[in-house]
């Protein structure tokens, strides 16, 4: 890993608030509780960009919270795009 190109993850919240949030539960209360910390992360932009880099690297949709949006919502807003 880059610390350059990773440098934005030196200020991501979650990396801060820790817990395991942004992993369990897309439409419980976790993913609720992340999605508040993700709206105040300054690096919201570059979070949602590197997962989308990581789903076109790896060819698979990430579970969680990533971008203060989940899974479930990402694959929504796809379906609404296309
Ligand atoms: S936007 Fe990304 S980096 Fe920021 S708190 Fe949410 S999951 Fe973490």
């Amino acid at each position: 890993m880059s610390a350059g190109r990773y440098a934005w993850m030196a200020d991501a919240l979650c990396a801060q608030v820790g817990g395991d949030q942004w992993t369990e539960g897309l439409a419980g209360s976790g993913s609720q509780a992340a999605k508040r910390i993700c709206s105040d992360c300054p690096v919201i932009t570059e979070c949602d960009q590197h997962r989308a880099a990581l789903e076109r690297h790896d060819g698979t949709q990430l579970r969680g919270v990533w971008g203060g949006r989940t899974q479930n919502q990402r694959r929504q807003q796809l379906g609404e795009a296309a």
